[in-house]
C-alpha cells in the first residue's frame, strides 16, 4: 500500500522499564487533556469496532472504554488482526501453534471478566502476527467487507512503538479518511517509550476517557486473563511481556486517544 512509510524510528523502541508512572503524573499537558464524553462521542445506533493488532490490546487499550460502551448498549465489535504467535520467539514453552489456541482464548476470557451486559462480536482476520506492515492490502480490504457507512473505528496509535501497533494504526487512520469514519487511535506502548512532551506525541490532539476505580479494578482483573503475557518463559528465560511497569502505567485511571 503506497501511503504505508516505514516510519517506524529507534526513538520508538520497546526496551528497558520505559517511563515512569510517575513522570506522566506530572505532566501537566497530560493532566489538562481535554475529557471525552462518551456518550457523545459515541452515538447511539453507531457500531464501535475495536482493531486490535494482537489478542491483548483491546483490554490493554479499551477496556475503560469497553465497559462505559456496555454500559450505554452501543454495539462493540472486536476486529482481532493477528493471533498474536510471535509473542515468544524461539520459546519450546509457548510455541506459535499453542499461542494461536492460547492467545484468542486469554481475549475471550477477558472480555468475559469484564462482566459486559452486551455481547461483542469477535471477527478474526488471521493476518500473520509480526507481518501486517507486509498485509495491509489484506487489513485495507477487510476494513472494507466488514465496516458500515456510521461506524467508528478504534485502533492502536500510529506512533505507538510497536511496529505493529503502528501500521494499524496507519492503515486504519487512512481507511477512515477514505471512508469519512470517525477513528481513534490508543496509547499502550506509547507510555513507554514516549516522554510527555516528546514532539511525536501529538498528545494536543489527544482526548482521554476518564475511568472510575471500579472500572480500573475490572480492567485490572481482565489482564490476568493474559496469563501468556504476565508470566516468564522458562525456556528462553524471556521476562514478562507486560511487565509491572507495563501494567501500572496501562492501569491510570484513564485511558488516551489521538482524534488527529
Ligand atoms: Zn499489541
Amino acid at each position: 500500500m503506497a501511503f504505508i512509510k516505514n516510519q517506524h524510528q529507534p526513538e520508538r523502541l520497546i526496551y528497558g522499564v520505559g517511563t515512569s508512572l510517575k513522570q506522566w503524573q506530572q505532566s501537566e499537558t497530560l493532566n489538562q487533556l481535554p475529557v471525552c464524553d462518551v456518550a457523545r462521542t459515541f452515538p447511539a445506533k453507531q457500531r464501535v469496532l475495536i482493531i486490535a493488532p494482537h489478542p491483548d490490546d483491546e483490554i490493554l487499550g479499551c477496556a475503560g472504554l469497553i465497559q462505559k460502551l456496555a454500559k450505554l448498549k452501543r454495539e462493540v465489535v472486536l476486529v482481532a488482526i493477528t493471533n498474536g504467535t510471535m509473542s515468544h520467539p524461539n520459546s519450546s514453552y509457548y510455541t506459535p501453534e499453542m499461542l494461536n489456541q492460547i492467545r484468542p482464548q486469554e481475549s475471550l476470557q477477558a472480555l468475559k471478566m469484564l462482566d459486559l451486559d452486551i455481547h461483542i462480536e469477535r471477527i478474526a482476520l488471521n493476518i500473520m502476527d509480526g507481518q501486517i506492515t507486509n498485509h495491509t492490502d489484506l487489513l485495507y480490504q477487510a476494513l472494507q467487507n466488514i465496516t458500515r457507512p456510521d461506524d467508528i473505528l478504534i485502533t492502536t496509535y500510529e506512533m505507538d512503538g510497536h511496529p505493529d501497533h503502528e501500521v494499524a494504526g496507519q492503515v486504519v487512520k487512512y481507511f477512515a479518511q477514505q471512508h469519512e469514519l470517525f477513528c481513534y487511535r490508543v496509547f499502550i506502548w506509547a507510555w513507554h517509550w514516549a516522554e510527555p512532551d516528546h514532539p511525536s506525541l501529538n498528545l494536543e490532539q489527544c482526548f482521554k476517557i476518564e475511568l472510575d476505580w471500579a472500572e480500573v479494578e475490572q480492567k485490572r482483573r481482565a489482564i490476568t486473563c493474559f496469563q501468556s503475557q504476565c508470566v516468564a518463559d522458562p525456556s528462553t528465560d524471556q521476562a514478562p511481556i507486560l511487565s509491572l511497569f507495563t501494567i501500572e502505567r496501562i492501569l491510570q485511571p484513564f485511558e488516551v486517544y489521538c482524534y488527529g
